[in-house]
Formats: C-alpha cells, structure tokens, sequence
C-alpha cells in the first residue's frame, strides 16, 4: 500500500556484517552508532528495516561443510532475529518506538510478519524491524529487502554496505581498476554480473519498478541515505 501520510517510505537492507563491525556476533557499539542515526531519521521518515544474518551464520557455507542446506538456512534466518533484538533495543535506547516482526513464529519476541499491520506501526512513527527474511529456505535477505519494500509501498531500497561505497565495475577487492557506477539499470547490473545485491533482489525491483540505492555505511550515510540523498550507486528500471 502507498503511505497514508505524506511522509517519505523507506526500507532499509542493513547486512549481518554491519551488525558485527566485521567479525562473528554484534558489536554494541557499531549497532548504537547505526541506532542513532536510524532514530533520528525516524522523525520526518517512515523506516521499515530488514535485517540480515551473516555475522552469525549463512546456510550456503554451513551446507558446503556437510549440513543439510535448509536446516542451515533456518539457523542463518535464526541469526537474523537475533540481529533485529539488537537493533531494536538500541533503537529504543536512542528514543524510537520500534516493533519488530519475524517470518517465523516465535511470539514472545517479535509479532509476526503482517504487512498491514508494520504499515499501520509506520504511519503511528514506529520502526519497524523484519526478521527471520522471508522465512523461507534459498531465499537471501537482499530479496526479502525487495519483496518487502514492494509489499508496504516503500519508494525505494537502501542497502547500507560495509566496506564498498556503491555498485563497482567489478568487484574492488580483487580488481583495482574497477571504478564505482553512479547510475545503473538493473538490466545493465544483472547482465555484467555486478552481484553486490543478488540477482534475485536485482529482478525483483527491476520487475516492479522498485529503485535502489546501493551505498557505504561510512559516517553519517545511513541517516543521509534515508533523508533521500543520492549516495553511492542508483539502481533503477
Ligand atoms: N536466509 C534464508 N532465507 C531468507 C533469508 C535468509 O534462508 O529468506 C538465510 C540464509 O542461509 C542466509 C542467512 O539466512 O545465508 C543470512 O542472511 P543473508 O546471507 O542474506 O545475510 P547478510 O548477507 O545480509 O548478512
């Protein structure tokens, strides 16, 4: 659904490694540095959140090592939660009313997943927080970020990255001479292979004329990001 209000609609992807500040588990700090710039976002837009799992666990190389790969993606998914309660308690922490919602029942925690509902909590100025992705084995967060987005008519998706500042020409850390794309369709991206974002995430939006905007959790960005400011790289139909 649109926003009943005027105020501006985003859903922000923030990776598992954000969570981490690079290494297993959540870092208090890096998560209350993230919070306070969320919260403060939180007063002239809605926010909804969804949050990935790869500081604790990913199904696709818990798989590689032998384990059955959708018992894997459930704990990868599990990890997911336990990001969002980090998120959500520091946010609380910074002033902002949050709710979180997960995929996968488990009620003493999160509500569950309820799309009118989170649009209901936005309009009210709550952050609303997705965890457990879709709930669904294969599926990555990036993809939930983009169904999620189209699902509460969001006006755009912000993936916040750790480390990379935007869409490259090929991946900087093995590349030197790839240079960061402004403007991109997601055309271009899926057909160079750019997979910053999944491909699946990447033909969701494209599909449904969802925009993007693919940018370094460096300083500020986050809030910047979140105001509308054309950080990083835009992806677009
Ligand atoms: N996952 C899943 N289904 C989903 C979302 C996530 O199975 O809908 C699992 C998958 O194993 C994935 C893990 O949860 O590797 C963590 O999510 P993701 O890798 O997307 O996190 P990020 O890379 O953003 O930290």
């Amino acid at each position: 659904d649109a926003p009943r209000t005027n105020r501006r609609r985003v859903l922000l992807k923030l990776s598992g490694e954000a969570f981490g500040g690079g290494s297993l588990g959540v870092n208090p700090d890096v998560v209350q540095g993230i919070a306070a710039q969320i919260a403060d976002a939180a007063k002239d837009v809605e926010i909804a959140i969804v949050v990935g799992g790869g500081n604790f666990f990913r199904g696709a190389e818990l798989s590689q090592r032998g384990m059955d790969r959708g018992r894997a993606d459930y704990m990868g998914m599990l990890g997911t939660v336990m990001n969002a309660l980090a998120l959500q308690d520091f946010l609380e922490q910074a002033g902002a009313a949050t709710r979180v919602q997960s995929a996968i029942q488990m009620t003493q925690v999160a509500e569950p997943y309820i799309p009118l509902r989170a649009e209901r909590h936005m309009e009210k100025g709550r952050v609303v927080i997705f965890g457990a992705g879709a709930g669904l084995p294969y599926f990555s967060t990036d993809t939930v970020a983009a169904q999620r987005a189209l699902e509460i008519g969001a006006a755009e998706v912000l993936v916040a990255k750790n480390g990379v500042d935007g869409v490259y020409t090929a991946d900087p850390k093995k590349d030197p001479t790839a240079t960061r794309i402004d403007d991109i369709t997601y055309q271009e991206a899926l057909v160079r292979g750019l997979k910053i974002v999944d491909a699946t995430a990447f033909s969701l939006c494209m599909d449904n004329a969802m925009p993007m905007l693919v940018f370094g959790m460096e300083g500020d960005a986050i809030a910047r990001a979140i105001r509308g400011e054309r950080l990083g790289t835009v992806v677009h139909g």
